[in-house]
């Protein structure tokens, strides 16, 4: 069926041609609706509509989650930094959507997750940010996370507050909205496993009365895993460190040790966004068919 028409909604347009499509090109169908005379094609229905350069789409996704800078995928693929940060924004909102719809086709609810959070800073150390994650137990996919600032600790807070004035926490803020907006997702008896967190067990059980909760003791991390694969054999929380280490190993800002470091908590918002669609379609091997939530473009 042809598609209707994008100015006065009637399902009424008939094929009016082709034309080349200079920046990439593609032939693209037009349509002329019969009820008010106007033309439109299949690319003003497409969500890189008016977009210059839909090929970098796929590249920038491929790189950006796959710890390469922005500064060098703009060398790489000749285009201006720009451009790429323009293309992430674009590329978030896509993955966000497309998230919710891996989300609603899952055929079974998460019974069993484990929760936990990893540390980065916005601009400078003095201003840290906290990423909760919450991820599955069977298939290791994340189910979704959160990004909230927090005041910085130890030996550097004297210093965050003379130079930034007071940083309030809201991390508990974060976690609480993260765990209520997954709740249709998550079965009612759910099994959460998590570090001992002084907050968590309060906040699990006010969106989730009926999910039983086991803590375990934190062991210390690994320099191999980046800091969150432990050193012990067994490690209870395995599932949650492990999405972690690939976290800091994939994104190129969350690596330890990194002089690529994140401006805006914004843009980690984005980038996360969509390196967790990736994650959980590409990364993760997955019973249902991966090319159905890929990207157009
Ligand atoms: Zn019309």
């Amino acid at each position: 069926m042809n598609p209707h028409c994008p100015r006065c909604g009637a399902g009424c347009s008939v094929k009016y041609g082709r034309y080349l499509r200079a920046e990439d090109a593609q032939s693209i169908q037009r349509y002329r609706c019969k009820a008010c005379k106007t033309c439109h094609s299949s690319a003003t229905h497409s969500p890189t509509y008016r977009q210059k350069r839909r090929r970098l789409n796929r590249l920038v996704r491929a790189d950006i989650v796959s710890s390469t800078s922005q500064r060098r995928i703009a060398l790489n693929q000749g285009c201006a930094r720009k451009t790429v940060a323009r293309k992430i924004i674009f590329l978030a909102e896509q993955a966000r959507i497309k998230h919710a719809q891996w989300l609603e086709s899952q055929q079974e609810l998460f019974n069993n997750v484990q929760w936990d959070e990893l540390e980065t800073f916005e601009h400078s150390r003095l201003k840290p940010l906290s990423v909760a994650v919450m991820c599955c137990t069977k298939t290791r996919s994340i189910v979704g996370f959160g990004i909230a600032q927090i005041p910085a600790s130890g030996k550097i807070a004297k210093r965050s507050r003379e130079k930034y004035g007071h940083r309030a926490d809201r991390s508990s803020a974060m976690r609480r909205k993260v765990l209520r907006e997954l709740k249709p997702y998550v079965a009612a008896d759910v099994t959460f496993t998590s570090d001992q967190h002084k907050r968590y067990a309060k906040e699990i059980k006010t969106f989730y009365p009926e999910s039983i909760h086991i803590q375990h003791e934190s062991i210390r991390g690994s320099l191999t895993g980046q800091g969150e694969l432990k050193r012990t054999g067994f490690d209870p929380l395995f599932w949650i460190n492990h999405t972690l280490a690939m976290l800091r190993d994939n994104v190129k800002r969350l690596a330890r040790k990194t002089w690529c470091t994140t401006k805006k908590a914004d843009s980690l918002n984005d980038i996360l966004a969509i390196y967790i669609h990736y994650h959980n379609t590409k990364l993760i091997p997955q019973p249902t068919k991966n090319a159905k939530f890929d990207f157009e473009g």
